[in-house]
């Protein structure tokens, strides 16, 4: 398995690549990697013949200091893991801050028809010119066919789809279900940091979002984020930020139940500093 610090290496590389006639499938991640990104990888790998994973917390997308900081850093084993999969076809792309951002760490202006100021584009500050910024870059540098999106950050999914579209930026964009443990809880490299007791209860949000699901086939929305909101103030450990009941295309919070319709639930939730989410298709 190759690793690239660097993005003109990794361009001549890839070009190289494509001139033989491989395809190159292309999954960004911020590292720290699970089964959830190893499902990525796998479908890429089943659909091109070489797979560039990028491995990079990119500041940019980050609202808070305290979570950028603490955010895990684990290249070594993130690579030892992706070698599990297939050490032949698998290019790793770990870029320094400074091939990214040369001097001035800053974000792009995005506007995603209005996408970006829904449930995490509200609560994260500036949260989706970061990702956009981001990506756009990393698909000018790696130049891929097919770029792999998990569902579980299914905003960010329906953004990067906006993003190709408004761009104009050759590259087919696929959604990948979320990833779960074994008791439900969406798999997050953010799920290390939890205590044991943080992490005993964090199964509570999915096994809430499959009740709300239930529910919602005969109740309304409003019955529906009452009912989830009263359940987690029975939760000392987590601390719901949101929970919403939205359309799947226009991410808008539902205001009337229709049958054409096609609904999500989304939800966050702190458990102490450390912020987690999920979704859930409702019909
Ligand atoms: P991250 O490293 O958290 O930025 O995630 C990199 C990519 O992996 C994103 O497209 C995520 O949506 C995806 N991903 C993260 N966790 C999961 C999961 N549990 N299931 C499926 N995809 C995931």
């Amino acid at each position: 398995m190759i690793i690239f610090h660097n993005k003109s290496k990794l361009s001549h590389h890839i070009d190289e690549l494509k001139a033989k006639g491989n395809s190159i499938g292309f999954v960004p991640t911020m590292g720290a990697l699970h089964n959830g990104h190893l499902s990525l990888v796998k479908k890429g790998l089943s659909q091109n013949d070489i797979v560039v994973v990028s491995i990079f917390v990119n500041p940019t997308q980050f609202d808070n200091k305290e979570d950028l900081e603490k955010y895990p850093r684990t290249l070594d084993a993130d690579t030892a893991l992706l070698k599990t999969v297939c050490d032949k076809k698998i290019i790793v792309y770990a870029p320094t801050i400074k091939d990214i951002y040369q001097d001035a760490i800053e974000s792009q202006k995005f506007t995603f028809n209005g996408l970006e100021h829904e449930m995490e584009g509200a609560f994260r500050d500036g949260h989706f010119d970061g990702v956009g910024t981001i990506v756009k870059r990393l698909f000018e540098i790696v130049q891929p066919n097919a770029a792999y999106f998990g569902e579980k950050d299914f905003q960010q999914l329906q953004i990067i789809k906006k993003l190709v579209e408004l761009h104009k930026i050759p590259v087919k964009i696929i959604g990948c279900a979320i990833h779960r443990a074994k008791d439900g809880l969406a798999m997050s490299s953010r799920n290390t940091r939890l205590t044991k007791e943080q992490r005993d209860v964090a199964p509570f949000i999915y096994k809430t979002l499959k009740t709300a699901k239930a529910k919602f086939g005969t109740k309304s929305a409003k019955y529906v984020t009452e009912w989830v909101e009263k359940q987690f103030k029975k939760e000392p450990l987590l601390d719901l930020e949101y929970f919403i009941i939205a359309d799947k295309t226009t991410l808008k919070p539902v205001k009337r139940k229709s049958t054409k319709k096609i609904y999500r639930a989304f939800i966050a939730v702190y458990a102490g500093d450390i912020r987690l989410i999920d979704n859930i298709a409702l019909n």
